[in-house]
């Protein structure tokens, strides 16, 4: 029993990484556009999501999955996230779950995703990372959008690309709940698709959309997130569909085609806090020191 414990907070020391590398950008903080998009709220337009959004994965996960690892419909990992998201609120079917995979895409520079693909929404490996995002971030969600004026006057980025790429070259990823020494991939995609469909952070630490994960932690249900999906989509949503309906009373105060292209990147960083577990239980935690 004592081995047990001993080795259980050797494998959490080892996903410990220093406290200073937990920064976290919000939604939208760099901006290819000429001005800053910082806290402006991002989504896909109604017209957009009346089918559900094509996002591939890679098959580069494929021989990552075992049988055990796919549903009764023959969805894997991946798909059963996005289906998650799809259940999560009544409003739209957010994920077209019967596509085919395709091979993986690995661009030096993150903007080549848009720039080089951009007629397609992937879900990519990267196993050498890139220059200008933090090497200690597990996975990385950038988004392209047009920035909007809905008719109550309020800026959002109205998202029109968006990519999720995970971190194989700093970390390992794993559908087993029980290996405390890799991070679950049902998890950070979970996460990484919220990101996705515009969703920040959200710092509950039960919630999905927690700007930080650790190695032992397993989220793989939206409990504690529908709501906000369900105000992103929901109510602040009409007055998205007020402004793509151009008639009557209202006027936007900026034409739905002239929005100006604006990027986001959120990256999802390791937990800087040390959580001990043994058998699902939390037996210890305290600060990450620094190295
Ligand atoms: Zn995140």
């Amino acid at each position: 029993m004592r081995l047990a414990i001993l080795l259980a907070c050797l494998l959490a020391l080892i996903s410990c990484t220093p406290e200073t590398e937990t920064t976290n950008r919000s939604p939208a903080s760099s901006s290819a556009g000429s001005s800053s998009t910082t806290g402006l709220p991002a989504r896909w337009s109604s017209s957009k999501l009346s089918s559900p959004l094509s996002v591939k994965v890679s098959s580069a996960f494929d021989t990552d999955f075992t049988a055990g690892d796919y549903d009764s419909d023959g969805y894997g990992p991946i798909r059963q996230m996005m289906k998650l998201w799809n259940e999560s609120t009544t409003l739209y079917d957010f994920f077209n779950l019967s596509e085919a995979n395709v091979g993986n895409r690995e661009y030096s520079n993150l903007t080549d995703y848009y720039y080089q693909d951009g007629a397609q929404f992937g879900i990519y490996k990267s196993n050498s990372w890139f220059s200008d995002v933090s090497s200690a971030a597990l996975a990385v969600t950038q988004y392209y959008g047009n920035k909007r004026t809905s008719s109550t006057g309020s800026q959002y980025v109205e998202i029109i690309h968006a990519d999720i790429i995970l971190n194989y070259a700093s970390y390992t990823f794993t559908t087993d709940r029980f290996d405390y020494g890799s991070y679950d991939l049902p998890t950070v995609m979970l996460h990484e698709l919220g990101h996705l469909l515009g969703l920040g952070h959200y710092s509950h630490p039960y919630a999905v959309m927690a700007p930080t994960l650790a190695s032992y932690e397993v989220k793989r249900d939206l409990f504690y997130d529908k709501t906000n999906i369900a105000n992103l989509y929901g109510s602040n949503n009409l007055a998205v569909k007020s402004l793509l309906k151009t008639n009557g009373a209202i006027t936007p105060t900026s034409h739905p085609d002239d929005g100006e292209i604006v990027r986001g990147v959120i990256e999802l960083m390791p937990s800087g806090d040390c959580h001990h577990y043994l058998e699902g239980k939390l037996i210890e935690s305290h600060k990450a020191k620094l190295r």
